[in-house]
């Protein structure tokens, strides 16, 4: 039994690492503090090694105590979060040397990569998976852990909007709200407040925005210009590819963002609606994601970058 073992790994282990993904979104450092939590409980005391936490994020407990490096060689143990992939893993080196390593993750295309895999497709956050957990574990989860878990559950539903929650994320919030979780105060730090940068790159996105393949496709972009010039912050770009997606007719959003470190590579994001497998397509680019959230990195220019992805996205649309 695969939680059984995740429990006497922990109990085993002294010195315990989390990491979590590039670019970490809410789940990913909702988990990873939520992990922090738990295991003090348990009378450890972990590092997080995350780095580029956006602003937003300030106010979960525990973010104070986020690591950007480690000067430990050897963990006993270390714990990945919502990451599919070992390449996009944030502290990998950590992770390679460690003398056990625990993926915890629900993403379809996780490539297993731990000694312990833990892995749950069907669950909307890393977060949610982390509840059946604790309570398996008989951790408390008070305010504290609450907070953590359901910044991760917000962020990763769009606010509890998506095909993939469950009665268990309902259940789990009212039980939060009982124990005075402010729920209203987490969703508007989290979703509803956007950074100046951020409304600049929006009104960018929307300008440039063209509807391809009958108006079944939305496709805009970002380049490191315009970061530049709307003097852009960790994670400004959250949110953008949303807007496409959500416009009527539209099936499929695509989003690409030039990377900082290379600019004849792209951050592609893809968001769908019904029928498209957006981790499917953004497999052929040896990337991933779920069923209608997945993204990859691609080589070119825009229009190079655009015509790659059209050319994938026409032959899912035409089935
Ligand atoms: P994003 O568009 O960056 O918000 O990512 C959407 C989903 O796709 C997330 O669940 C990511 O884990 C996944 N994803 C994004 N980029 C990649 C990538 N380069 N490789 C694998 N999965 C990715
Ligand atoms: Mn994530
Ligand atoms: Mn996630």
């Amino acid at each position: 039994m695969t939680l059984d073992n995740i429990i006497e790994e922990i109990k085993k282990a002294e010195k315990i690492v989390i990491l979590t993904h590039e670019t970490p979104d809410g789940d990913a450092i909702g988990s990873s503090l939520a992990m922090r939590v738990a295991l003090k409980q348990l009378g450890k005391n972990p590092d997080v090694i995350i780095k580029e936490v956006p602003k937003i994020f300030d106010f979960l407990p525990g973010r104070e105590e986020i690591k950007e490096n480690s000067d430990i060689e050897k963990y006993d143990l270390a714990i990945s979060l919502d990451c599919a992939d070992f390449k996009r893993l944030v502290g990998n080196e950590y992770f390679e040397n460690a003398k056990q390593t625990i993926v915890i993750d629900h993403h379809g295309s996780n490539k297993m990569y731990g000694d312990i895999n833990f892995i749950n497709p069907v669950s909307p956050a890393c977060c949610q998976i982390l509840i059946g957990m604790f309570q398996y574990f008989n951790i408390n989860i008070d305010k504290e852990l609450g907070t953590c878990i359901l910044t991760g559950i917000i962020t990763d539903t769009g606010g509890f909007r998506y095909s993939g929650v469950t009665p268990e994320t309902f259940e789990f919030t009212a039980d939060l709200l009982q124990k005075g979780v402010n729920v209203s105060d987490i969703y508007k730090r989290v979703l509803d407040t956007k950074t100046k940068s951020n409304f600049e790159l929006m009104k960018r996105t929307i300008d440039r925005m063209e509807f391809l393949q009958d108006g079944k496709v939305t496709f805009t972009y970002i380049t490191n210009k315009d970061l530049e010039e709307v003097n852009a912050g960790i994670g400004d770009h959250e949110g953008l590819v949303e807007i496409g997606r959500d416009i009527e007719g539209v099936e499929v959003s695509v989003f690409i963002r030039q990377r900082e470190d290379d600019e004849n590579l792209y951050k592609v994001s893809m968001r769908s609606n019904d029928y498209v497998n957006v981790s499917d397509v953004c497999l052929m680019f040896s990337g991933g994601g779920h069923e209608k959230a997945a993204g990859a990195i691609v080589q070119g220019d825009i229009e190079q970058v655009k015509q790659k992805v059209m050319n994938e996205l026409e032959k899912v649309l035409c089935q």
